[in-house]
């Protein structure tokens, strides 16, 4: 295990990493960008180490992946002994127990105790394509509507469900068509306030769809409980059950999109359990496999068997590596109890968080839940208006200083906190006075 401790041996990113970063640009398509180019050689619970030896404190979890921390021993474990027997055989040509009992699992841990099924992908994008495909053909309708500020992938489908033009969407066009987008019940920016967001929001949406794309018509309703890269975004309390319910009375497939959110990063097995919502079908991938690509479409065994055999599927998904590592991983979650994890991280974070927002008025709200915490920065003085650029700034000092933090937004204005479900309480603690210190250097 590596050492929990940060440390600077460099300036960040060091000369070993600028070497790399030279190769890079000069090899890797220039589309694929990165946050922070120090390149990486190990990592372990809420550290990363770089090629010259710095210690960085990882609020980022790779993008909510590492919830069991970097090569988590059990998922070590397991993905060996799987390499060792066998490494593919397309679970459509000749099965594995495996991908099984990942179906079992999320069958079992996924809201509600109705009668189940899974399908397994390898990507988030891919599990979202899928539950659109499987939702058009158990309704028969095309239809699907998505919300402003939502982030559901890079791939066609996906790009045109997701919200945000750059980088995400700007001249890869046409998109895919049948997408209907409609307001998100976003509380700090409700034009009339917070406390109206939630009967507004919900009001607009059902008027909307009922309007400009008649309910008969639509085949689904997909969204994230917790918004992630549109800004960590937590919608008015009560709108996702209304919306969840409003879909059940339509007959809409509702779709939770817990590829960020899920597998105990909120504090619950999934972020739509604090609404008490439960959702015919659920997407996750991230956090489920401890690193390995794997995603999963779970759903009501109506609608999922609704398809016939062999419309869905592909090559790799359900790889039997990523799925001994979801094992290990769901295993790792249960075991050490994550999710209270994610709740501790909360009562540590959020008051420190608080505040800092008493200290910089240009924290314009803290927000969030678990572990999957969120700032949005804004002029201050009483102005709301997106401040991008201090969002930057804050972020590079974090970086500068040896803790990795992620940006998202909209507007590029909300700095998010991802760590590892295993983070220890005084690196966790060490992190905020990192934070801290960039707040007091930046502002
Ligand atoms: C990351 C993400 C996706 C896309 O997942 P990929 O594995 O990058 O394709 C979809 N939805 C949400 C909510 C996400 O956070």
């Amino acid at each position: 295990m590596v050492e929990q401790k940060r440390l600077l041996k460099s300036a960040i990113p060091g000369p070993r990493s600028l070497e790399l970063h030279a190769r890079k640009s000069a090899s890797v398509a220039s589309g694929v960008g990165t946050t922070l180019p120090v390149y990486v050689e190990r990592a372990g619970g809420g550290i990363v180490v770089d090629v010259d030896g710095n210690q960085l404190i990882d609020f980022g979890s790779g993008i909510a992946v590492t919830s069991v921390g970097n090569s988590a021993p059990r998922v070590v474990e397991a993905v060996r002994e799987q390499v060792a027997d066998f490494t593919h055989t397309c679970f459509m040509v000749t099965p594995y127990e495996e991908y099984v009992a990942v179906a079992e699992k999320l069958n079992e841990l996924t809201p509600g105790s109705h009668e189940k099924r899974s399908a397994l992908f390898n990507s988030g994008a891919e599990a979202v394509e899928n539950a659109v495909k499987v939702a058009r053909h158990a309704t028969g309708r095309q239809a699907v509507v998505a919300f402003d500020h939502a982030y559901h992938g890079r791939t066609n489908l996906t790009m045109a469900l997701t919200a945000k033009n750059m980088p995400y969407k700007q001249g890869f066009g046409p998109f895919a068509s049948e997408i209907y987008r409609v307001p998100m019940a976003y509380p700090y920016r409700w034009p009339t306030g917070p406390e109206h967001c939630s009967d507004e929001a919900f009001a607009e949406f059902a008027e909307l769809v009922h309007a400009q794309v008649g309910e008969q018509n639509t085949a689904a309703v997909l969204i994230e409980p917790i918004q992630g890269e549109g800004g960590f975004i937590v919608p008015a309390p009560g709108f996702l059950a209304r919306v969840a319910q409003w879909c059940t009375e339509h007959g809409i497939v509702f779709i939770a999109d817990e590829i960020q959110s899920g597998f105990c990063r909120t504090g619950d097995w999934f972020a739509c359990e604090f609404e008490g919502v439960v959702p015919d079908l659920i997407t996750t991938a991230k956090g489920i496999a401890g690193g390995l690509p794997l995603a999963a479409v779970t759903g009501r065994a109506e609608l999922m068997d609704a398809v016939h055999a062999g419309g869905l599927g592909g090559t790799y998904g359900g790889n039997p590596v990523a799925c001994a590592a979801a094992l290990a991983a769901i295993e790792t979650m249960a075991a050490e109890d994550l999710c209270g994890a994610a709740r501790r991280i909360e009562a540590i974070m959020r008051p420190r968080l608080a505040a800092l927002a008493e200290k910089f008025d240009v924290i314009g709200e803290v927000r969030g839940r678990g572990a999957m915490l969120a700032v949005e920065l804004v002029d201050g003085g009483g102005s709301h208006a997106p401040n991008p650029a201090l969002t930057a700034a804050v972020s590079a000092a974090c970086h500068q200083r040896g803790l990795i933090t992620l940006t998202c937004g909209t507007f590029g204005n909300v700095l998010r906190f991802l760590p590892p479900l295993v983070i220890g309480d005084g690196l966790l603690g060490e992190g905020l006075g990192v934070l801290e210190e960039a707040f007091a250097a930046s502002v």
